[in-house]
């Protein structure tokens, strides 16, 4: 039988992040459309040359990007939207970039905090949103029934061109058709977007025909909204536009990823192309199914290696599930990373810091593409024999390794209570002693966290990091900066007050570096959008809190003011989510480790005299798995981890929580059975219509909606904040309303961020006085 390998995709950022270099430096002006697209190419022949060199049948093409994927799309397809008004002047890169930044690229879709997406009225640049489950955010593409589309990009048959010039066997790779209508946008109200697909369907058919005379044999089609519960219409489209794509005579490869296929297997592996991949990793249970029902002439491309994680693959188990599928399949089989590599960072060789032992443990990008070339020869007869050897000798001293599995923590897990994740009394009986202990005005006032984090503390802290700041001058700066907060919120009027985290780097990265179980790359970058990276700490063993990791800040912090001094950490479920984490366990039980580390943590800020304790939960929403069947099952561990964490303090402490992104209408229940006292949210760009949601529902602890986007650098009146807090009241009973921004100002400066803040405290005073 014959086995080929490939890839979906491959991160385009580049070994050093050479992409966003020379995009920053194309949109300052330093250098011009060719210097970038030189860049490129450069990067593209590389990607293309390690494949090649790592054995792989083909090289994939369409994968690159200079912004996004889906942007590209939108330029092949051309359906950039009107409003942009183009001239023909334009070159397709500016307005490729116009799309993506807006027409003021000064502010558009700017520097901003951990995970949030951008974008704000005023810019226009197409909306951004998160691919899938992933922290990859797509440009929006606006639909509406005046869309129409044509063949207007020469851009992706120039690159293959560039491949087969080079002299690789090229499989071009394209978002499908249904997918791209999908995760467009709806313009006008009423109208389905679904309507557009047989308009869309020939401009497929032409690509396709021109990729065929250009002599690609293969092309790759994502679909993966097929591993999504989709409505019966969408289902359907799937035959007839496969059918009719079909006619090119060109061999499709339909991939799907991320999720299961459940009640679309069997029409995944009905629809007329010529192979079907499937990510072995997300659906491992459905391998045996969908090797059974796919016919038999077809090719499976086995999703094998996890292209969603850093570790190296457990070969000898991946063989495993191999060998049983190969031998029930006489048609050609392939083997590939479970999605694209985009989310994976790009290579291991340039971690010399990295722990000796826990670096035989990864695989980034690169190594997966090795990975898959031992697989192959594996299957087909002839094992590398020694390469296996090293590749089994590492996954036993993961397994093994006590930096893994420590003792201390499975025996308290053992020994947990099952009230570790209740309260003391109800949440009425807490807020009369909360009411009594505290005093606060009605409408009291706060922020959520962060203060600005000027060029000074950044440079400070960078110097620390370099060696050369020494420890006790850092923390006396940051001490300072600290100070400085306090005595301006005092001067603000605030009634809660924070410190400001000006010692904090990253709100996970600062608790990951305390704890134990995490490691951090020097290189390990994953594009978030655009030139924007992250570089997401590794969780590889058990984790612990050695010592306490905020209480001195915050104790210093409180010192200064006879305010409640708000303690601030950051929630099990978003440290999970903003990390890559174990593939040994499942989720959940790492984030009840998370939870006890948290929970040690809020226990010693209480006994150090914090009254206020803030959780973080801003990725909870997030993590929502891409399957409806599956959301109980998280939410009840996820919000199951945020009380463990939440409920070691007494009735008089109060514990707030706060989390962005807009929709949590469908999931008001779990939000309010995380019982904290106080829920901050992000609220104001939807100008809380959120809240009548919560006052449906009848939430019943007290609330926080941000009254002024944070994202922007404007500055918000005290009427309109008057406006959204009557707003508010009208929805929520009065009594239980906080004012507070809608998240941290740590991407601010400081003259808006105080002028913003005197506004805010001046509406929440005419509040009171009404
Ligand atoms: N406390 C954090 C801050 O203010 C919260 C950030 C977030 O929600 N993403 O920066
Ligand atoms: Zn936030």
């Amino acid at each position: 039988m014959t086995v080929h390998t490939h890839i979906l995709g491959f991160p385009r950022i580049g070994a050093a992040r050479e992409l966003k270099l020379a995009l920053e430096s194309h949109w300052r002006g330093a250098a011009s459309e060719a210097d970038l697209e030189a860049t490129g190419r450069q990067l593209r022949a590389r990607h293309w040359a390690l494949q090649r060199d790592a054995g792989l049948d083909y090289v994939t093409v369409g994968d690159f990007a200079f912004y996004d994927q889906v942007a590209n799309h939108i330029q092949l397809l051309g359906c950039e939207p009107a409003r942009f008004n183009f001239t023909p002047e334009q070159s397709p890169l500016s307005r490729y970039f116009t799309l993506a930044r807006g027409a003021d690229t000064q502010t558009a879709h700017g520097d901003c905090c951990h995970g949030h997406q951008a974008l704000e009225a005023g810019h226009h640049a197409l909306e951004m949103t998160k691919w899938f489950d992933t922290n990859y955010h797509y440009l929006v593409p606006e639909l509406s029934p005046q869309t129409r589309f044509s063949l207007a990009g020469e851009r992706l048959l120039a690159e293959v061109a560039e491949a087969q010039a080079l002299g690789h066997p090229v499989k071009a790779a394209l978002i499908g058709p249904l997918t791209f209508l999908w995760l467009g946008k709806e313009k006008t109200p009423g109208f389905d977007r679904l309507a557009l697909l047989e308009q869309l369907l020939p401009v497929y058919g032409a690509l396709l025909d021109r990729l065929k005379q250009q002599g690609v044999t293969w092309v790759q089609i994502d679909e993966p909204i097929l591993g999504l519960d989709l409505p019966n219409a969408w289902r359907s489209a799937f035959e007839s536009t496969y059918w009719q794509l079909n006619q090119v005579g060109v061999n499709i490869l339909l991939a799907t990823y991320f999720s299961p296929l459940e009640e679309n297997l069997s029409l995944t592996c009905r629809l007329p192309v010529a192979g079907l991949h499937v990510d072995g990793i997300r659906a491992p249970h459905e391998l045996v199914s969908v090797t059974d029902w796919l016919p038999a002439h077809k090719v499976l491309s086995i999703g094998i290696v996890d292209g969603r994680n850093v570790w190296r693959t457990d070969l000898d188990a991946a063989l495993a599930v191999l060998r049983p599928l190969a031998a029930r399949r006489t048609g050609p089989l392939w083997l590939a990373p479970s999605c694209s590599l985009l989310h994976a960072p790009f290579s291991l060789a340039t971690e010399t810091g990295l722990d000796g032992e826990i670096r035989t443990w990864l695989a980034f990008a690169t190594e997966k593409l090795t990975e898959l070339s031992l697989l192959k020869d594996a299957l087909a007869g002839h094992p590398d024999a020694a390469a296996l050897a090293i590749s089994r000798q590492a996954i036993a001293s993961r397994r093994a390794s006590v930096r893994v599995h420590r003792p201390p923590v499975a025996q308290r897990l053992q020994t947990l209570s099952p009230t570790v994740d209740r309260r003391d009394s109800s949440f009425a009986l807490r807020q009369a002693v909360q009411r009594t202990r505290f005093q606060l005005p009605h409408f009291p006032t706060t922020t959520i966290g962060s203060f600005p984090q000027t060029t000074a503390i950044r440079a400070a802290r960078a110097s620390h990091k370099r060696g050369d700041l020494p420890v006790a001058e850092y923390e006396r700066q940051m001490r300072a900066e600290i100070a400085h907060a306090v005595e301006r919120q005092e001067a603000l009027g605030l009634d809660v007050l924070v410190h400001g985290e000006a010692e904090r780097n990253d709100m996970v990265e600062y608790f990951g570096e305390q704890l134990d179980g995490f490691i951090f790359t020097r290189l390990g970058w994953v594009q978030s959008y655009g030139s924007r990276c992250v570089k997401p700490p590794i969780l590889y063993g058990d984790v612990q809190r050695p010592a306490a990791m905020t209480v001195e800040w915050t104790v210093h912090a409180q010192s200064l003011t006879d305010k409640p001094m708000k303690g601030m950490l950051t929630g099990p479920v978003t440290i999970l989510q903003w990390s890559f984490v174990r593939d040994d366990q499942p989720r959940a039980a790492t984030a009840l480790q998370l939870a006890l580390a948290i929970r040690d943590e809020v226990a010693d800020l209480e006994t150090a005299g914090i009254g206020i304790i803030q959780i973080d939960e801003p990725a909870i929403r997030e993590g929502l798995p891409l399957r409806r069947g599956q959301w109980d099952a998280y939410l009840e561990w996820a919000t199951r981890a945020f009380r463990i964490a939440a409920s070691v303090v007494g009735d008089a402490t109060q514990i707030h929580t706060h989390m962005c992104y807009a929709q949590f209408n469908d999931i008001l229940p779990q939000i309010a059975a995380m019982d904290a006292d106080v829920i901050t949210l992000e609220t104001s760009r939807s100008d809380m219509e959120l809240l009548a949601d919560f006052g449906q529902f009848q939430y019943p602890n007290e609330i926080g909606p941000g009254v002024y986007d944070i994202h922007s650098p404007r500055i918000p009146s005290t009427p309109d904040m008057v406006r959204l807090l009557q707003k508010a009241s009208a929805v929520i009973p009065p009594a239980n309303l906080w004012v507070n921004p809608d998240c941290g100002l740590k991407t601010r400066g400081w003259a808006e961020t105080e002028a913003a803040l005197q506004n805010m405290v001046a509406a929440a005073r005419q509040m009171r006085a009404a």
